[in-house]
C-alpha cells in the first residue's frame, strides 16, 4: 500500500529567479520567462530540505522564498472507489455578495479571527460575471451552483443541502441559472494528522500562529495535506461543512468552513460531468 500523500502529491512552487539561483541548482525546476522558477516537488525529494531552509531564512527577514504555491493530487481508481469522503473545492470567483449588497450579521462573528458572521439577506451577485461552471465559490465562500446541480441533487435525493435564490444585481430578480448552495450541518471535525499552515515546507512560527484563532475557530490559512476527519462526525448527510474554519478575514475575503461530500455525491458529479470541482480524498479516522 502506498503511504498516504507521498507518491502522487505534487507541490508547485513559484520562486523569484534571484532567490532560486541562490539556493537551487539550475536543474531544479523550470524558468518561467527568466524571472520566476517553477519548481514541482514531492515531499520525499531531497530538494525539499533546501526549500524548507530557504523559507526559514527568508521568513526571518520578513520575506518568503516562494511567492505562490499549489498542490495537485492524483488518485487511482481504487483509491477513489474506496474513499468514504471527499473534500470539494469549488471554482473560485473574484466576486463577493457583500459587493452587491448582501448583508451579514458581524456581531455574532469572533472578535479575534472574524469567523462566523451570518448571511442575513439573499445572496446578490453580478450573475453575468459568473463563469460557466457548475460549482463556484465567492471570495466570501458563498457557494454558487448551476441549475444542473440542483436538478441532479434533487433527483438523486442528496441530503444535507438546500438551495436558496441568488439575486442578479443586473436585474434585481432571482436567477434562473444559479442557486446558492446552503449546507445544513457544520459539525465535521477536521482531525489529526491534517496539516494546516501558510504553505508547504514551512514551520510554525510567530507568523503562522497569527493565522490561528486562540479560541480555536480558525485552524490556519490553508490545508496543506490531505484532510482527515473524525469518523464520529461524518456520515449522517451527503454534504456537510467542517466545524472549524480555514483562511483569513481580509476585505471581502472571509474564513470558510471546509466542504465534504459523500461518495454518492462524487458519483453524481462524475456521471453528470459537473464542472468547477476540485476533489480530494479525505481520510475518515
Ligand atoms: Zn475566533
Amino acid at each position: 500500500m502506498t503511504p498516504r500523500g507521498m507518491v502522487r502529491e505534487t507541490f508547485d512552487l513559484r520562486i523569484p529567479e534571484g532567490k532560486a539561483s541562490e539556493w537551487l541548482s539550475p536543474n531544479d525546476g523550470t524558468s518561467l520567462g527568466g524571472s520566476v522558477r517553477k519548481l514541482l516537488v514531492r515531499r520525499d525529494e531531497p530538494v525539499v530540505d533546501v526549500v524548507r531552509e530557504a523559507q526559514r531564512h527568508y521568513r526571518s527577514l520578513g520575506s518568503a522564498f516562494y511567492l505562490a504555491w499549489s498542490v495537485f493530487r492524483k488518485y487511482s481508481k481504487a483509491e477513489l472507489a474506496n474513499a468514504a469522503a471527499f473534500m470539494l473545492k469549488p471554482h473560485p470567483v473574484e466576486m463577493a455578495g457583500e459587493e452587491y449588497g448582501t448583508t451579514y450579521d458581524e456581531y455574532v462573528s469572533c472578535p479575534l479571527c472574524g469567523t462566523g458572521a451570518l448571511q442575513t439577506s439573499p445572496l446578490t451577485l453580478a450573475c453575468r460575471r459568473l463563469p460557466r461552471k457548475d460549482f463556484c465559490r465567492s471570495l466570501g465562500w458563498e457557494l454558487i451552483v448551476s441549475a444542473r446541480v440542483v436538478r441532479a441533487f434533487v433527483d438523486a435525493g442528496v441530503t444535507g443541502v438546500e438551495f436558496a435564490p441568488i439575486i442578479c444585481s443586473e436585474t434585481g430578480v432571482a436567477s434562473e441559472n444559479w442557486r446558492q448552495l446552503v449546507v445544513s450541518r457544520h459539525d465535521v471535525h477536521i482531525a489529526s494528522p491534517t496539516e494546516v499552515g501558510i504553505g508547504p515546507f514551512e514551520e510554525v512560527s510567530a507568523l503562522t500562529e497569527k493565522y490561528e484563532c486562540a479560541r480555536g475557530h480558525l485552524l490556519g490559512l490553508n490545508i496543506i495535506s490531505e484532510a482527515s476527519i473524525d469518523r464520529n462526525t461524518w456520515g449522517d448527510e451527503d454534504i456537510a461543512f467542517s466545524d472549524q474554519f480555514i483562511g483569513i478575514r481580509r476585505g471581502l475575503i472571509r474564513p470558510h468552513r471546509v466542504l465534504f461530500i459523500s461518495p454518492k455525491v462524487r458519483a453524481i458529479i462524475a456521471n453528470e460531468n459537473l464542472t468547477g470541482t476540485g476533489l480530494e480524498v479525505v481520510h475518515v479516522v
